[in-house]
Parts: structure tokens; C-alpha cells; sequence
């Protein structure tokens, strides 16, 4: 159950509800992409444990059947490199700037004890799940990587191969 504060009086200023606003989104465990991630795995035939405090770094999905953990990060908190919403806030630059340095380098210690310890590792950045066809076809790319041998993935919405290609077509790589 995700508990949903009324929102913030008028007589606040700007600063604290931006910061309040961010908290908030940033404490919620069950977020909207991570759930519809989820929903449209289950629904490929994966089963995973959810938020496990047995794996290091409560993964937000552990399939022990692969020997895998899914992390679901969001963009702004976990400073998803050149990503468009991992955006600066101008007040209280440096205060974020200490939050956000102890949030990368803890991410990045997690990930290297998870591979030390032989799991698998993805990444799924938030951007990639904001609409449903990206969810789709991030969870298919997903679903793919499961089956592989390969050790890491990253997915964000420029990984994302879209069906109906947003202005961008990705069919030719090589
Ligand atoms: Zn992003």
C-alpha cells in the first residue's frame, strides 16, 4: 500500500515542495514504471522476488531461476548519464549535489559486490518505461537478456527500440 500525502499548502515555498515533492516520489517503492515493468514480465513468463532483503542492494526484482537482479532507478535520483530528466535542481545546488554523489556511488559499489557475487545485473532506467509501447518493448529486450549469458544490462529510453519508432529508427546498427 502506498500512502498518498494530500497535497502541500499553498504557504509553502517553492523550494520545499520542490524537495518534498521529490522525497516523496523518490521514498515509493511500488512506482508506476516499476509495476508496469513487472506486470508486463510476469505476463512473459518470469517469476522474481520482490525488494528481498537477502540480496545486497534490495534489487527491485531478483529472478533467482537466472541468477538475476533488475534494478528499476529513477532518472533524476540516480543520475542516469545524459538522460534528459536527470535534471539539476538551482536551489540548494550543492546539497543535492552531495545526494546525488552518495547515490552513484553507492549504486556502483552494489552493482560490483552483486557481480563479485556471480548475479546478473540489469539496469532499467526509468525514462524507458514511460509509456506503455516503450514498457512493452523494453520488457521483451529484457526478456531476451534473461535468456542470454550476458552479465549486465542497461535500458534506457534511448536503448528502447520503439514499434512505431519515435522519429528515430534504430533497425540499422551495424
Ligand atoms: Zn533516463
Amino acid at each position: 500500500m502506498t500512502a498518498h500525502k494530500p497535497a502541500t499548502s499553498a504557504g509553502e515555498s517553492a523550494v520545499s515542495e520542490q524537495r518534498s515533492r521529490i522525497m516523496r516520489s523518490v521514498a515509493q517503492k511500488d512506482t508506476k514504471p516499476e509495476m508496469a515493468l513487472r506486470w508486463a514480465l510476469h505476463a512473459r513468463g518470469f517469476r522474481y522476488r520482490l525488494h528481498t532483503t537477502k540480496v545486497r542492494g534490495q534489487p527491485d526484482l531478483v529472478l533467482p531461476k537466472y541468477r538475476t537482479v533488475v534494478f528499476v532507478h529513477g532518472c533524476f535520483w540516480h543520475r542516469h548519464p545524459g538522460c534528459r530528466y536527470a535534471t539539476n535542481p538551482k536551489m540548494r545546488a550543492e546539497f543535492w549535489e552531495v545526494k546525488f554523489a552518495a547515490n552513484v556511488a553507492r549504486d556502483s559499489a552494489v552493482r560490483a559486490a552483486l557481480l563479485e557475487a556471480g548475479w546478473r545485473v540489469a539496469t532499467i532506467w526509468e525514462c524507458a518505461l514511460r509509456k506503455p509501447e516503450k514498457v512493452a518493448a523494453a520488457a521483451d529486450q529484457l526478456s531476451t537478456w534473461l535468456l542470454s549469458e550476458t552479465e549486465t544490462l542497461e535500458l534506457g529510453e534511448r536503448e528502447v527500440s520503439s514499434p512505431k519508432g519515435e522519429g528515430e529508427d534504430v533497425s540499422s546498427c551495424s
